[in-house]
């Protein structure tokens, strides 16, 4: 069997489209423009270029996208005030504050105090409260991609399956709750599970999020398995001596192409994803402060 590869960028693509519209959709019916703030504190490389690609992206949804950037040796309290700044600020409607934050700052402090109405990331303790009772909320986008991209793929998730590998608050923990809630059997796998190997045979749907490059072997993979891959690994690149390196999932994706019904490849699976479902995120958190409808998207 040669698996479905699931081109994450054209699914992202039409996402970004469908927010586009509901947000144009907004401005016409209520003269609402959604806002998202993003806070980057230091100037961490990478987080620099999710930031600036958020931003991007936001813009060209034709939401307000507002950047507040705080230097590395910022306080714990002046960044708890930029927060709630922004959560008193009637023209923002999602807030994400960038992480990794520097180890001086209590992560779990910040997002506690985000309003959750305006957590689009998904992390306060009230939306995951509200993802466990299976009610409406933010979850985290990752998470919310990548049930977008099974359901593609999968008609009827109930009944079925499926395994997570991982269970961060960030990935694996929703990503299995939001499984539960389509009705599938669920199991959370962790560096302590017993023989990891055995419980990925049995999946009909399996999500990698561990964070280590070529995790998951093709003789892992049930036949006709649907295989999410989250992990984004940088590994030397094959050319060697170059110094070259290139990104790698948790899956080994020539191996489980073999084996699986169908797959994400890494780069261009899960990643594009997750922006777009945070913009998905920022009109259906600005939709539920204006009191009016979230839009299909
Ligand atoms: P994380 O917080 O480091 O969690 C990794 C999880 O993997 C932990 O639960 C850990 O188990 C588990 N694990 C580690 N070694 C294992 C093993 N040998 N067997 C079974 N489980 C094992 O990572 P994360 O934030 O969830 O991210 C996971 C991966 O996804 C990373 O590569 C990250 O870069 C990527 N990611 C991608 C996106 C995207 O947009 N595509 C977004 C977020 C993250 P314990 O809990 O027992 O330690």
């Amino acid at each position: 069997m040669t698996a479905h590869v699931i081109d994450g960028k054209a699914h992202a693509a039409s996402l970004r489209l469908a927010v586009g519209g509901a947000v144009e959709g907004l401005k016409r019916a209520y003269g609402l423009t959604p806002g998202l703030a993003v806070v980057l504190v230091g100037a961490d490389p990478a987080s620099e270029v999710y930031v600036r690609n958020k931003g991007v992206a936001t813009r060209a949804a034709g939401m307000n996208s507002l950047e507040f950037k705080m230097p590395e040796d910022c306080s714990q309290e002046a960044l708890l005030s930029q927060v709630r700044a922004l959560n008193e600020d009637p023209s923002v409607h999602g807030i994400l504050v960038q992480f990794p934050l520097p180890g001086h700052i209590d992560q779990t402090r910040v997002i506690a105090a985000i309003d959750p109405a305006k957590d689009v990331d998904g992390l306060h303790p009230m939306n995951a409260g509200r993802l466990m009772a299976g009610v409406s909320g933010l979850a985290p986008c990752t998470p919310l991609g990548c049930v977008r991209l099974i359901k593609d793929r999968v008609a009827d998730l109930s009944g079925k399956r499926a395994l997570v590998l991982g269970r961060s608050s960030l990935v694996g923990k929703p990503m299995a709750l939001l499984l539960l809630n389509e009705n599938c059997t669920v199991t959370l796998a962790h560096s302590r599970t017993k023989d990891v190997a055995d419980e990925c045979r049995r999946a009909d749907i399996l999500v990698a999020a561990v964070g280590r490059p070529h995790f998951v072997k093709g003789g892992w993979i049930k036949p006709g398995a649907t295989v999410i891959d989250v992990g984004i690994n940088r590994v030397p690149a094959p050319e060697k001596g170059t110094g070259k390196t290139r990104l790698v999932g948790d899956v080994d994706f020539d191996a489980a192409c073999e084996i699986a019904g169908a797959i994400t490849p890494v780069p261009g699976g899960v990643g594009p994803m997750t922006i777009a479902g945070l913009l998905a995120n920022a009109v259906t958190a600005a939709c539920a402060q204006a009191g009016v409808p979230v839009p299909e998207m």
